[in-house]
């Protein structure tokens, strides 16, 4: 009697905070930790996956379908229904969302690609439910605790037809979503990049399968008549050819410093303000600093800082595509008005920024725990990820249990895949292909003296955010026009750059400022000039350079 009145209990909390919280346009209505695996990305292949995801995407005409945006990445996301007074949880529909709306309704824990930052994500949230960062923060609070109701009930997962979604197959799934596969397009797109208008495009010359973009005989051809560049036609081809092949694409030479390495990752609480694990490895040895309360975080951060002290100059390596954990880290240094010299004077390596610019993986996918499992990297346990490390985190400091000892070996496990994946690609066999044969001249090494290489990742980390590379035909002289330029909104602000490019021997001309006088550029002209830009900083290549060849 007590434990069927607790578990109404239950159901009736729950069907108040959702009743408060559907009032939002977007909020994350999360899957209780039973149900993770009920996923369909796990209950289906890649492929029969990205089926699904076209025909989503084509029902809501390509565009977002909470803020409405299109013309940009676009993600499928599982929409359930939970039913508290009959456990059952239903696979509503599967609706189209952009990159913002998507990693909101995961809290930012998507693990898909594209993960924006949480500030980027926090303002999109205010935007769209016009609500303020105060709003926020209370939302958050009820989200977590409709999470951990629903972590009591015991679901039963379906779809709309009442058949179990573990057990369903494609056909009664499309079915029962009212979704209609459309086989012209959809084998392309199973590609990133390739969206409704390429797909096209491809059509109208003649190619609707990834197996007749392989296979095509002349891509240039094919550039002319589709409109599409030569430069994506190779990237679209290499894409398809690891995706149908299993196979991993190594496109452009990685460039790693052969130094000493501190690797590093840290977990955080939901908002990624406050810092509760830092975790590294130096020397092959790894060691963790652990904050048991949140007046402890100060004390890990002060650790971590020593450790730095003791090994000045040594790289800083984490994961995220985003420089995530340096960023936190900074912040929440500055939150306790600690000094940021010691860390900022370390070269920071954000590892996905690297092996995105250098490698097409089968699966798409740039997220540390996919690049593991493609590598093969043993993960201890695999049912975690940080979103859940986070949620059992704050309940131990909520009801004062210890922490589960999983999850601390799952924070080892995040930062000692790292130096793993860098010997592997270093390596370089079995797995990974070579695909940069007709790129090789821009392979050959230039000798470095001394902490250059230093300088040169802070250029090419530079150019990243503030350079564009040129390479255009001038049709009067029948010549080639090519150029680096780096942006700025002050000429000032360029200091740096025209410093370490002078050091480097480049010479730049004449620094434009824009009449609006809210940007300028400096640039560096000349065909090499750009070869040995590219030749020695090794940038991300956007452009189609095989014209400086000749
Ligand atoms: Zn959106």
């Amino acid at each position: 009697m007590a434990k069927k009145a607790k578990e109404a209990n239950v159901a009736d909390n729950c069907i108040l905070i959702e009743k408060e919280l559907s009032k939002l346009k977007l909020w994350a209505n999360l899957v209780p930790l039973q149900s993770f695996r009920a996923n369909l990305r796990y209950i289906f292949s890649e492929r029969v996956w990205n089926t699904i995801r076209s025909a989503v995407y084509r029902k809501d005409e390509y565009k977002c379908t909470i803020c409405k945006r299109d013309n940009i990445p676009l993600h499928a996301h599982e929409d359930w229904i939970y039913d508290y007074e009959k456990s059952l949880q239903r696979l509503n529909k599967i609706i189209t969302l952009c990159d913002l709306c998507h990693n909101n309704i995961h809290l930012g824990y998507s693990g898909s690609v594209g993960v924006e930052s949480r500030e980027k994500n926090r303002q999109h949230w205010c935007k769209i439910n016009n609500q303020n960062e105060d709003d926020f923060k209370k939302y958050i609070f009820n989200i977590i605790v409709l999470w951990k109701l629903k972590n009591k009930i015991q679901w039963k997962i379906v779809d709309n037809n009442g058949i179990e979604i573990t057990r369903i197959k494609l056909g009664d799934l499309l079915n029962s979503l009212d979704l209609v596969v459309d086989s012209t397009t959809e084998d392309l797109m199973q590609i990133h990049g390739i969206g409704p208008e390429g797909a096209k495009k491809f059509r109208e010359c003649g190619i609707t399968s990834l197996n007749q973009l392989i296979n095509h005989k002349n891509l240039a051809e094919l550039a002319d008549r589709s409109k599409i560049s030569l430069s994506n036609l190779k990237k679209y081809r290499f894409k398809a050819e690891s995706f149908v092949n299993n196979e991993i694409y190594q496109i452009a030479p990685f460039i790693f410093p052969d130094e000493r390495i501190i690797y590093f990752d840290i977990e955080t609480d939901i908002n990624s303000g406050k810092i509760w694990l830092i975790g590294l490895e130096i020397d092959g040895k790894y060691t963790q600093f652990y904050a048991d309360t949140w007046e402890q975080e100060m004390e890990i951060l002060l650790k971590f800082v020593e450790v730095l002290k003791a090994n000045p100059k040594v790289n800083l390596v984490s994961f995220s595509g985003t420089n995530f954990d340096i960023r936190v880290l900074k912040s929440a240094m500055e939150r306790f008005g600690m000094d940021t010299n010691e860390l900022i004077s370390h070269l920071h390596i954000d590892l996905c920024t690297l092996i995105k610019r250098s490698f097409i993986t089968p699966n798409q996918s740039y997220a540390l725990k996919d690049m593991g499992k493609l590598f093969k990297y043993p993960f201890k346990h695999t049912h975690l990820d940080g979103f859940i490390a986070t949620l059992k985190y704050l309940t131990h400091i909520e009801k004062g249990e210890p922490l589960e000892q999983e999850i601390l070996e799952y924070g080892e496990d995040d930062v000692k895949v790292l130096p793993f994946l860098i010997e592997i690609i270093k390596k370089g066999e079995g797995i990974i292909k070579k695909k940069f044969s007709d790129l090789a001249f821009l392979d050959s090494p230039i000798e470095l003296i001394g902490d250059m290489n230093e300088l040169l990742v802070k250029v090419r980390d530079f150019y990243e955010e503030h350079g564009k590379l040129s390479i255009r035909e001038d049709k009067r002289y029948n010549s080639l026009k090519s150029e680096i330029r780096f942006y700025e909104k002050k000429l000032k602000d360029l200091d740096f750059i025209r410093n370490a490019m002078g050091k480097l021997s480049f010479r730049e001309g004449s620094p434009y400022q824009y009449p609006s006088s809210t940007r300028c550029y400096v640039p560096y002209y000349g065909k090499d000039q750009v070869i040995k830009f590219i030749q020695t900083i090794k940038p991300r290549i956007k452009n189609d350079v095989s014209k400086l060849t000749t």
